[in-house]
């Protein structure tokens, strides 16, 4: 994983950040991904744009 800047998979409406990779079944916040219809690196979408819990999760990874 990209530390700084993970991969996010586009899941309904919203972005969601997943560890692994766009394969990943499975978001940080624990959310399946089920509807795949995109996938980019964070920094072109924009923290603002992610799933508020996936944002908080991997913000916390981020100060440890
Ligand atoms: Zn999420």
């Amino acid at each position: 994983m990209d530390e700084q800047n993970p991969v996010v998979l586009l899941s309904g409406n919203k972005w969601h950040i997943v560890e692994d990779s766009r394969r990943s079944e499975t978001a940080v916040c624990g959310q399946r991904i089920q509807d795949r219809r995109a996938h980019t690196r964070l920094s072109n979408v924009g923290l603002t744009q992610v799933c508020r819990q996936c944002a908080r999760l991997w913000q916390n990874q981020q100060e440890r």
